[in-house]
């Protein structure tokens, strides 16, 4: 797994064994009090209770409400193989504000570190599959080291506009919606359509510092069929800060996406996440009550990485004819 190898697949349709599946989760402690002493209304006895001081409200994914401690994971499996699954890494991270908790990174920016440490020690790492709790922001620096970055498009993303292109006596005005390039059209003179334009290829360069990736694309057209090529990692320019509205000028990696969710091979690649979500589920149950028997998100931790450990070698010893 995460090898090079010398299977041919296009940049958008890595195999299995090559893609990086993350999750963020919430351990419950063994202790859902987060009062030292609680007083009973009716008979007025107080009694103390046990709190676990790191634990805290986290937002799961689905916006649910769960007391604990946060965790990522990030793992990686083989395509159709049962009990394949290997645990890369595993991190607590910040669920409270900065000031709260300033040794910790919060889920996208320790994500990002995460891949990066593993991408070193395995080049043929190809992708990452992740929900939308990673913004182009933390997209943007894991494209730059080559990897192809799925997750599901934001919601409440507005199409931004892109380019006009002309060619001979064409104009066509090219924006960015729901991931990719569409061109916008005008229907009864006050209707907007943002039409897909058919992307031929994710082609992938290397730059001087950075990998760049792009879209081939085709605009069907009477006159002509137009080719370009699109960026879809963020360029210098993007970066720059824009006098009038002080910000950067194109989140290009937030909106442009480069394999768009609503594709075949988006849908593909947000079917390998499902796994981080099995592990997560099977780390709950293997304890009485769902919870953690560990007070503190370094015992939790502990804990956590005793189950990797299980995990993976349960891996290895069913799959070792493999190796
Ligand atoms: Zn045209």
């Amino acid at each position: 797994m995460l090898c090079e190898t010398s299977k041919r697949t296009s940049r958008a349709r890595p195999e299995r064994q090559q893609v990086l599946h993350g999750d963020a989760t919430v351990a419950r402690p063994p202790s859902g009090h987060s009062e030292h002493e609680t007083v009973d209304k009716r008979t007025g006895e107080i009694r103390q209770r046990r709190v676990d001081e790191d634990a805290g409200i986290c937002i799961e994914g689905g916006g649910k409400q769960v007391y604990g401690n946060k965790f990522l994971s990030t793992a990686v499996r083989l395509a159709a193989t049962p009990h394949s699954r290997v645990i890369l890494a595993l991190e607590s991270i910040r669920h409270k504000s900065v000031k709260e908790d300033p040794d910790r990174e919060s889920e996208g920016v320790a994500l990002v570190a995460m891949v990066k440490r593993i991408l070193k020690r395995a080049r043929g790492t190809k992708a990452v599959t992740y929900d939308a709790a990673l913004r182009g922001k933390h997209r943007a620096p894991l494209i730059a080291e080559g990897l192809v970055v799925f997750t599901p498009q934001h919601d409440g993303l507005t199409p931004q506009s892109l380019l006009r292109h002309k060619d001979g006596p064409c104009s066509h005005d090219l924006y960015v919606a729901e991931g990719r390039v569409c061109e916008r059209r005008f229907i009864d003179g006050n209707e907007t359509l943002y039409t897909p334009l058919p992307v031929e290829e994710l082609e992938c360069r290397d730059g001087k510092n950075s990998t760049r990736f792009y879209h081939r694309i085709t605009i069907p057209c009477p006159t002509k069929t137009h080719q370009l090529r699109i960026r879809v990692d963020e360029t210098d320019e993007d970066r720059q800060v824009d006098p009038k509205t002080k910000k950067q000028r194109f989140n290009r990696t937030e909106h442009l996406r480069q394999v768009p969710p609503s594709t075949p091979a988006g849908r593909r690649l947000k079917g390998f996440r499902q796994d981080s979500e099995s592990i997560h589920s099977r780390f709950d149950q293997a304890y009485p009550h769902e919870r953690v028997p560990a007070y503190g998100a370094r015992g939790a931790l502990l804990i956590y990485l005793g189950y990797a450990w299980l995990n993976n070698s349960i891996t290895r010893a069913l799959n070792a004819r493999h190796s």
